[in-house]
């Protein structure tokens, strides 16, 4: 049945006798698939390997394939990829067709690229890229801050045991304006929030936006990314089971280590700071964190945990903010079985002395030293500034 929709749909050309009788077989022109690769101007910058990981309005959009990426190979009447290919445009036309509160707000074009657990949307006309001569297109940036970001949410998920597309609720949303116009006019109509600021709703249903032409952003391709990467485990930690943000419970540690964390394990460094959230701009120890928290920890004997495991977002300082990545980085990677209890108990407001009893076994004392002596052993004296990957 869907081959023979495929054959009267799909082959609007018929060049040359099929080969073969029966199952449709391609021809060599094709591959024997029966398709051939789009190859229209429409996907722009974006590679179609990425397209083909993901839902995208953009490319359904193409004149010539419909999102399916392929289009019917003209030389043979179809092969054993062309039901595929049918399947695979009905499906990206039926995700353009669904209701987009942003798009029924701004009207088009707002692109929407979708992943397992991420929905990053926006209107960005073309970025600024490492060299000068480099204008990414906004198309472009969504696709290379979702795969990014679902490295980011697939280690989450990992970590925390949660259930990709259930726990928590997929997609979730991150949106990026380059008009300050349309970023503001999200805020104030589709969230009810004041101000133009990078915004975060973070509850059970969070949703992210920011102006990318932001003082902060500066339409910088490579700092977005980073922003985007940074943001995603901000927003699943938060939505995950009561819908609970830590960063106002005493566990700013946890809701921004794991940030930092995340980010650098995915993209190789941090760059994102989450400066609206620290008293200063300052990059402490020039971003290198290793050398640095080892160097802090050796000067500073005084016990530091019982502080900087009940602080709130707004009173980490710069070195807190490194401080809270090492022990995030401690226990990812020395207890990672304790991380999804961590997270319960800082969601019910309990104290940090609860968990490190319960999960680790460590009363406080014990668990500072713990967490020393693995700096000492993990951490190197020096640090290489990591190269730029772009
Ligand atoms: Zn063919
Ligand atoms: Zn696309
Ligand atoms: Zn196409
Ligand atoms: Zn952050």
């Amino acid at each position: 049945m869907i081959l023979l929709l495929a054959l009267t749909l799909g082959a609007p050309m018929q060049v040359g006798p099929p080969e073969g009788g029966g199952a449709l077989e391609g021809c060599r022109r094709c591959d024997r698939r029966g398709v051939v690769d789009c190859t229209d101007a429409w996907h722009g910058d974006v590679p179609l390997a990425w397209e083909a990981e993901v839902l995208c309005s953009v490319a359904a959009s193409c004149p010539s394939c419909g999102g399916a990426l392929v289009v019917d190979c003209a030389k043979c009447d179809g092969g054993p990829e062309s039901a595929a290919m049918e399947a695979r445009r009905a499906e990206l036309q039926a995700f353009a067709a669904k209701p987009h509160p942003a798009l029924e707000l701004l009207g088009p074009p707002v692109m929407r690229v979708e992943g397992h657990h991420l929905e990053l949307a926006g209107r960005i006309r073309a970025l600024r890229g490492p060299k000068k001569k480099d204008r990414p297109s906004g198309h472009r940036f969504l696709h290379e801050a979702l795969r990014e970001s679902e490295r980011a949410a697939d280690l989450v998920d990992a970590h925390f045991g949660f259930e990709v597309g259930k726990e928590p609720p997929s997609p979730i949303p991150l949106w990026f304006w380059q008009d300050l116009d349309d970023h503001v006019r999200v805020l104030h109509e589709l969230v009810g929030a004041t101000g133009s600021g990078d915004l975060k709703r973070l509850d059970r249903h969070p949703l992210f936006s920011v102006c990318t032409a932001d003082d902060q952003f500066q339409d910088d391709y490579a700092q977005l990314v980073a922003l985007a990467v940074h943001t995603t485990p901000h927003l699943m930690m938060a939505a995950a089971w009561d819908g609970r943000w830590v960063g106002d419970q005493g566990a700013a540690w946890l809701d921004e280590g794991a940030a930092h964390w995340y980010e650098e394990k995915v993209l190789g460094e941090r760059r994102h700071l989450c400066v609206e959230e620290t008293y200063t701009t300052e990059v402490w120890e020039a971003g290198l964190w290793r050398a640095g928290v080892r160097k802090y920890l050796g000067r500073n004997a005084d016990p530091m945990l019982p502080r900087l495991l009940a602080l709130q977002l707004p009173e980490l300082r710069p070195e807190e903010h490194a401080l809270a990545w090492s022990v995030y980085d401690w226990l990812v990677t020395a207890h990672p079985e304790a991380l999804p209890e961590v997270l319960k108990a800082a969601k019910a407001g309990a104290p940090a002395r609860e968990w490190l009893r319960d999960q680790l076994g460590l009363a406080f004392p014990r668990a500072e030293e713990a967490w020393r002596d693995w700096v000492d052993e993990t951490y190197p004296r020096k640090e290489k500034r990591p190269k730029r990957r772009r």
